[in-house]
């Protein structure tokens, strides 16, 4: 294997990803590098040799990772990367901070950034994934994001380079996102604080939040996103059709569809990504043969299927 560079962070050769991931599945990728600040992310991309694949990971709330793993430098960003401030209305955050925090930060100095605060990632993932409930999403608070180019660049990007889709966004390829500023509406920190409690109860009501998984795992059907447009309603939902198909509750292996929520993916224990990802697929068989629709992906999955 290639010689790599020798960071200041910490870098792990080998390093399974399954604890690193909320559905606790995932080979090993090549490499793990956590770097210790953004000068550490520079000099090190600045020489890794071009040939070998970055991805960036955030908290891993959005993946599945294959059994066989990544091969790849993984870059997970910690400390260093996780500061939170607010200037009036515009909160910095870290692209290593967790969603909740900012969303409770931004709270304490009076600024709406609620509809962040039950999704469970970072805020590089947020921005990645355009991470957004309960009718708000990232693409309408994003007033800027600082990233790392796979050369060792910093480049700051608007919200028309990183062209918001439904859960999805451009990023140059190999980019690390260090850092995102966000502006919300003034609200009251009581009432704002109030809202966040409300939501946190109306998810554990209707979502296993207490169980391993990744969050919705298809998209609603096209047309369907609740993306807050005109053109899309909300009126035909994933779970929806994945009933009527007769999959909630369906089980592989360790997954399992779950019974509370059946647009949930679950890993009941002991499930592989191949576990996963197969009862997803004969879901979207199922679904197909059913209704004549075809399920996209929401959950993203990376990497090699094991080769036994
Ligand atoms: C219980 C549960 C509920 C959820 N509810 C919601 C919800 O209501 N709304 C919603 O939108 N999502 C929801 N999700 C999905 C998930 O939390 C979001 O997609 C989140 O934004 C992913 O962030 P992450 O840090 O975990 O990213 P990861 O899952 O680690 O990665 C996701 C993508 O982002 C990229 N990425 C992450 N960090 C960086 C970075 N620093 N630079 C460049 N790219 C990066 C990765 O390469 C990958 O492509 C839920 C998940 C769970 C488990």
């Amino acid at each position: 294997m290639t010689a790599l560079p020798t960071p200041r962070g910490k870098l792990t050769e080998n390093r399974f990803l399954n604890d690193l991931t909320w559905l606790r599945v995932g080979g090993p990728a090549d490499y793990l590098f956590q770097p210790a600040d953004v000068r550490d992310l520079q000099d090190f991309l600045h020489v890794l040799p071009a040939e070998i694949p970055v991805f960036p990971m955030g908290v891993g709330s959005n993946l599945i990772v294959r059994d066989g793993g990544l091969r790849a430098v993984v870059i997970r960003l910690g400390r260093g990367f996780n500061g939170i401030s607010v200037e009036g209305n515009t909160v910095t955050a870290g692209a290593a901070a967790l969603d909740a925090h900012v969303a409770r930060k931004a709270a304490d100095a009076g600024v709406d950034l609620t509809f962040l605060r039950t999704i469970p990632g970072s805020i590089g993932g947020a921005v990645r994934m355009n991470a957004g409930c309960y009718g708000s999403y990232t693409a309408d608070a994003l007033r800027k994001a600082t990233a790392v180019t796979r050369q060792g660049e910093v480049l700051d990007l608007t919200p028309d380079d990183l062209n918001f889709r439904y859960r999805q966004s451009d990023l140059p390829e190999g980019a690390v996102l260090i850092s995102a500023t966000l502006e919300g509406p003034s609200g009251e920190a009581e009432e704002l604080h109030a809202r966040m409690e409300a939501q946190l109860k109306k998810r554990d009501e209707t979502q296993p939040t207490k169980d391993r998984s990744a969050g919705s795992t298809f998209r609603n059907p096209a047309g369907f996103s609740s993306t807050g447009r005109d053109d899309d309603t909300h009126d035909l939902k994933a779970w929806k059709v994945i009933d009527d198909a007769g999959m909630r509750g369906a089980t592989k292996g360790g997954a399992q569809m779950s019974p509370k929520h059946s647009n949930f993916l679950i890993n009941t224990g002991d499930a592989t990504a191949a576990d996963l990802e197969g009862l997803g697929e004969e879901v979207r068989k199922k679904v197909y043969e059913t209704s004549g629709i075809t399920l996209e992906w929401e959950i993203m999955r990376v990497g090699d299927p094991l080769i036994e």
